[in-house]
């Protein structure tokens, strides 16, 4: 039980408040007792060092870790005090970073229609064994992906505007499959960031 709460993901916010990172409770237990980050109350935006934090009761029904003299609450999200401590990762692969990187704009034709109007394309098509994966994707607007529809850019005799790679501009954060209600106040679109199957 104990170990299962600890394991619990926390969004992890930088200085600036925007999210960053992942990390488990564990872990931002660890940056908590080290004064690099402080709990962020997702109701009031209040802040806490360890000691402020500890002093807090958990309200019945909530998940609590328990120590040696007290039980703490589980922390959802923190914030960095360190600005220089930002966690690394790897630009995640996710529909946001998609299209960031090909600038909203049909990789086919050059068209911008639009959010709603675009689409991600496998070059290398799923049903001929084509990966999700930085180097076989690219958005490509509706009339193009339809008329490129399940063959590759040279079956169909359709010629990229460049070869697509993965980016390697810093991540705003990591992409996460587990969500917490509380961290939609971080985090406005969890679409288009989910990670990409
Ligand atoms: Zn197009």
């Amino acid at each position: 039980m104990v170990a299962t709460v600890l394991e619990r993901p926390t969004l992890v916010l930088n200085r600036n408040w925007q999210p960053v990172n992942v990390a488990t409770v564990a872990r931002s237990l660890v940056m908590l007792w080290n004064e690099s980050a402080r709990v962020v109350d997702p109701q009031d935006y209040q802040t806490y060092s360890w000691s402020d934090w500890a002093k807090l009761a958990p309200p019945d029904g909530e998940p609590f870790i328990r120590t040696i003299r007290t039980r703490l609450r589980v922390p959802e999200v923190v914030t960095l005090t360190d600005y220089d401590r930002l966690p690394e990762a790897a630009v995640a692969f996710s529909r946001r970073n998609i299209f960031k990187r090909d600038h909203y704009t049909c990789q086919y034709c050059g068209v911008q229609p639009g959010a709603e109007e675009l689409t991600i394309d496998h070059i290398l098509p799923r049903s001929q064994g084509g990966t999700s994966t930085w180097d076989n994707c690219v958005l490509a607007c509706v009339t193009c992906n339809s008329r490129k529809a399940d063959r590759t850019s040279a079956q169909a005799g359709m010629k990229l505007r460049m070869p697509p790679v993965r980016p390697t501009w810093k991540p705003l954060y990591a992409a996460h499959s587990v969500r917490i209600a509380s961290w939609s106040k971080f985090v406005s679109e969890a679409y288009w960031n989910v990670e990409l199957e």
